[in-house]
Formats: C-alpha cells, sequence, structure tokens
C-alpha cells in the first residue's frame, strides 16, 4: 500500500499537506528528521505513517498527556493498534501495558518522558524492537525554549540502553536557532534532514491593543463579534481568570472557566463543553489549550501578557487550525511586564536561566512595542528574517496614524530620572514632571529640581505611557520588585545626547486621562 493509500484508509485523508509527504519519506528511508511545522500543521501523521510501514514498533515521546489518551484512542479507531503510559495510570494497569507491550501487541506505543527511565519500561524496551522514536515537542530539551523539562534530556540516555539504535525524528512548533540547536544535539540526531515549514500562520490577524480599561475593551469585542464564534481568552493567574469570567457572565456571555486549580472531573467538563460546542468562550490560565486540537477557534485574546514570544505564538496559534481567518490579540499593559518580572525573579535560583527568561520576556515586550508589521516581527523572532515585510492585516499595518517624534519629552523624563537620584517609581517620576504640588513632593524638594513641571501640559496617562515605551525600549530599566524603581540604561545616553529619537504612533498617545474624562 502506498503512503497515499495508507492516509486515505487510515485517517480519511485524500492528500499530503506541504512537507509532510517527504519527511514521511525520509523517516521511511531510515534518516533522522527535524520537523519544525506549526501548531496545526499536521506533524501526527508524519510519525503515525512511518510507525504503520516500519516492521518494528514506534515510540512516541510526549509531554501532552491529556493528549496521549485522545490519540490513541482515534488511532485504535482507525485500526492501527496504539497504547499509552503515563502517570495517570494506576500501577495495575501499567503493568498490564507494559507485558503487553512485550508480548508485542502494539505498534505504537505514546510514553511520556518521565517513564522511559522508569524500572518497568526500561527492562521491556531492552528487548524489543523498536525502530523508530519519534520526540513531539521537542524544544521542551533546550534550556533556552520556553517550556524546558529536565527530562526529556533523559531521552538519549534511554536510547543507549536499545539494542539497536532507532531512526529518530524530533517535532516542534517553535524553535529559535540555539533550541534546534540543542535538539539536534541533546537528541544526538545522526544528520538529520531538516524541514522547516514558516512560522508565518497567514490566516492570524494579529492585533496588539492597549486599551485604558482592558474588561471594557473585551466585552465590547466580544458583543461585536457573531455569536457562534468560538475562542479562548488567556489570563495569568487563575484569580483573574475567574474574575474575568464571572463580569463575563453577568454581562450576558456564555463563557466557561479553566485553570489547574479545579478538580480533573470539572477541569474534563469544560474541555468537553468546549471542544462539542457547548461553550462557545473559555477564558483561562495557560493549562488550557496544550493539546487541544480544536479547528474552527476563531479569536484567541490574551487578558495578560504572556510570558515570551514562544508561549504567546503557540497560544495564539491555537487559533484558525482550520486555515480559516481568526483573531490573535494580545492586551499589552505595563503593569504586566512588571508581575511577569516578579515571577521570573521570584521563581529562578539559576542565574543563567533568569537572564534567558529575562530576555525572552523582554522579546515580547519589544514585541508589543514595535511597530513593524507584527507577522513579520514573529517570523523575524525565529530567524526567519523578513525586515520589510508587511502583512497588511495585523494591528500595526493598518496603524495609519501620525507617528510623532517624542524625543524631546523623553530627555525630559530621563533627565528627571537622573536629578531624583534613580531611586523613586514611575508616578513620582510623573508627578514631579507634571508638577504636581503633593505633600510628598514637598518633602522631597522635587519642585525645586530643574525637571519640576517640564510636563505639564501633559496628562498623566501621556506621560505614563511614554515612560512606559522608554522601558520597553530598554532605555528605562524598570526594578523587578514589589516597588518598582526606575533606573537610566546604559542606552538612555544616546536619547539624551540626540542622536537616538523617539518615534511613538499617534494612537499610543491618543490616551484620556481618567480623572479630566470623568470630570467632562
Ligand atoms: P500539529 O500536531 O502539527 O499541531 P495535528 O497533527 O494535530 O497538528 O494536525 C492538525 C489538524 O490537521 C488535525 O485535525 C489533522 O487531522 C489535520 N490534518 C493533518 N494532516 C492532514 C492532511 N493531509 N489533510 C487534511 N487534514 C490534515
Amino acid at each position: 500500500m502506498t503512503i497515499t493509500e495508507l492516509l486515505k484508509k487510515h485517517f480519511g485523508y485524500e492528500t499530503f499537506r506541504d512537507q509532510q509527504e517527504n519527511i514521511i519519506k525520509t523517516i521511511c528511508d531510515q534518516k533522522d528528521a527535524l520537523v519544525i511545522m506549526p501548531t496545526g500543521g499536521g506533524k501526527s501523521v508524519c510519525y503515525q505513517i512511518p510507525a504503520l510501514l516500519f516492521e518494528g514498533v514506534t515510540v512516541v515521546i510526549s509531554p501532552l498527556i491529556a493528549l496521549m489518551k485522545d490519540q490513541v484512542e482515534s488511532l485504535n479507531e482507525n485500526g492501527i493498534p496504539a497504547t499509552f503510559l503515563n502517570s495517570s495510570l494506576s500501577a495495575s494497569e501499567t503493568h498490564k501495558r507494559v507485558r503487553e507491550i512485550g508480548d508485542g501487541l502494539y505498534k505504537l506505543i505514546y510514553v511520556a518522558p518521565e517513564g522511559l527511565m522508569s524500572g518497568a519500561f526500561l527492562e521491556v524496551s531492552r528487548h524489543m524492537d523498536i525502530t523508530f522514536v519519534a520526540v513531539d515537542e521537542a524544544h521542551c530539551i533546550s534550556q533556552w525554549g520556553h517550556d524546558f523539562r529536565p527530562s526529556y534530556q533523559s531521552i538519549s540516555t534511554w536510547v543507549r540502553t536499545l539494542p539497536d539504535r532507532p531512526v529518530i525524528a524530533a517535532f516542534t512548533a517553535t524553535a529559535t536557532h540555539e533550541v534546534k540547536k540543542d535538539i539536534i544535539t541533546l537528541l544526538d540526531l545522526h544528520q538529520p534532514t531538516s524541514y522547516i515549514s514558516g512560522v508565518d500562520r497567514e490566516n492570524l490577524i494579529y492585533r496588539v491593543v492597549k486599551p485604558p480599561k482592558k474588561y471594557d475593551y473585551l466585552v465590547k469585542w466580544l458583543k461585536e463579534i457573531p455569536s457562534d464564534y468560538t475562542g479562548i481568552i488567556y489570563c495569568a493567574t487563575r484569580k483573574t481568570v475567574e474574575q474575568v469570567a464571572t463580569k463575563l457572565v453577568k454581562d450576558g456571555i456564555d463563557a466557561g472557566f479553566y485553570h489547574g486549580g479545579l478538580d480533573t472531573e470539572t477541569r474534563n467538563r469544560v474541555q468537553d463543553e468546549f471542544m462539542l460546542d457547548q461553550k462557545k468562550i473559555i477564558v483561562s490560565t495557560n493549562a488550557f489549550g496544550m493539546g487541544i486540537d480544536k479547528p474552527d477557534v476563531r479569536f484567541v485574546i490574551h487578558y495578560n501578557m504572556p510570558k515570551n514570544m514562544e508561549a504567546y505564538y503557540q497560544e495564539a496559534g491555537r487559533a484558525g487550525r482550520d486555515g480559516l481567518e481568526s483573531d490573535c490579540i494580545l492586551m499589552y499593559d505595563s503593569s504586566d511586564i512588571v508581575k511577569q518580572k516578579m515571577l521570573i525573579t521570584q521563581n529562578s535560583n539559576d542565574r543563567e536561566r533568569y537572564t534567558i527568561q529575562m530576555e525572552n520576556l523582554q522579546s515580547l515586550v519589544d514585541y508589543c512595542n514595535t511597530n513593524n508589521c507584527l507577522r513579520g516581527e514573529i517570523q523575524n523572532y525565529f530567524g526567519e528574517n523578513v525586515d520589510t515585510f508587511e502583512c497588511n492585516t495585523c494591528s500595526n499595518c493598518l496603524d495609519e496614524s501620525e507617528e510623532i517624534d517624542c524625543t524631546e519629552s523623553a530627555q525630559k523624563i530621563l533627565s528627571c530620572i537622573y536629578r531624583m537620584d534613580q531611586r523613586f517609581g514611575i508616578n513620582l517620576v510623573v508627578d514631579v514632571l507634571r508638577g504636581a504640588k503633593t505633600q510628598r513632593v514637598r518633602e522631597l524638594r522635587f519642585d525645586t529640581l530643574s525637571t519640576y513641571g517640564l510636563l505639564k501640559e501633559e496628562s498623566t496617562s501621556v506621560v505614563k505611557e511614554q515612560i512606559m515605551f522608554l522601558i520597553a525600549k530598554g532605555y528605562i530599566n524598570m526594578s523587578a520588585d514589589e516597588f518598582p524603581v526606575l533606573r537610566l540604561s546604559p542606552t538612555s545616553r544616546g536619547v539624551l545626547k540626540g542622536a537616538d529619537k523617539i518615534i511613538m504612533k499617534q494612537t499610543r498617545l491618543d490616551i484620556k486621562d481618567k480623572k479630566k474624562a470623568k470630570k467632562k
């Protein structure tokens, strides 16, 4: 049977997509492969079809425990003998499955990376004819990636315990240059053929928005879209998830919610309701969606900024798997940067990892503040160098608002921070620049500074926005603690000397002062 016939027989598709056929042929020719294909691109058949053709057994290594069950069930329904081993099984069930594996009942075995070196599987795999190992979500092997899992590093140790070295293929949706190098080295791929589909997803409309009131923006947006649209709203914390979902329901929008704090039964129910279109909108933490294969998700909204570009790309990428136009909206709020920085500071005891995470976060902050095409920026981030790309669909390409030269205000802001001894937070800096007559300003004698009142014509929000822009662009450093302090960065010198220009889009500055707006 040809591979196209197998595709039709077992999966019901007439033709292969893009590179699928070549990838399958490479693997069947016993060559290692590195496959980078966007979410929804169709990676699974690239290892499932070779698994059918190889004489021996195929082991699929995947961290997505929730997904394994579904994949195995659908393989079984399509007449392919497959099973999985992971921590969701009881000891007796694991024992039974390991025995069946040893008896040669399965063509495909899904294993979580933690399970490879565990006694039972290690022992049985040593006596099996494993021809092919597919490593899914291969970026998890790299410290540089956004989802590092130490257990991935045991894969090559496990492979070395096998009687014959199998063909190995690594699959991931996102990989920067460093991550690619790590995958090849740490999985010990032998001269792999690389298949790198572009990261660009033509049907996704990317938008970065900075509404003064996120929730109001969200409700308005949701009320304007067709009522049968399905989508996910990601929030940073469980608390925000619940708050947003509760408010939406009160405002007449039938939203469900999902996070890791709910019991398994509730989580499964919410997932099923979403898959079956009984709940169209789910508000969730990033726990939702890993492995959810729903083709017609029409929008993914990030109510809070995620921790880096890879996470954003993956989460946003859950929209529009069916190829139809879908919206990916990132709501940007400077306080999210502070939150993310605090999280990184709290969670990292390793200096190198801390630096990597901060850099990764900064890339996303840059994305939120660029005037360039957003789709182009994503491609550039993943090393595709498309400097002059213009998609004409993203919020930046469609933003025809004027570009304003804010260099002079920026210089005033930077000098003011300097004169205040680089020891205070954003609110006091704004007060001094706007010439506020508060007790604190007077006590600290900041009303005697030469920079006092230099921006008194501007509204509080505009000055704040400009400061946030300078932070995002790296001219000001904001400390990552409870009371963030503003300091000048080494690059601020360029702005102070007039060598670097600060250009902001008019839309960013079209923000009304909340107090003034209320008075009117
Ligand atoms: P990935 O793992 O890359 O995110 P999947 O393997 O889950 O993607 O595939 C995404 C969707 O595309 C699935 O619904 C799958 O059934 C479908 N698909 C895969 N290959 C083909 C094909 N050749 N023709 C049509 N649909 C396909």
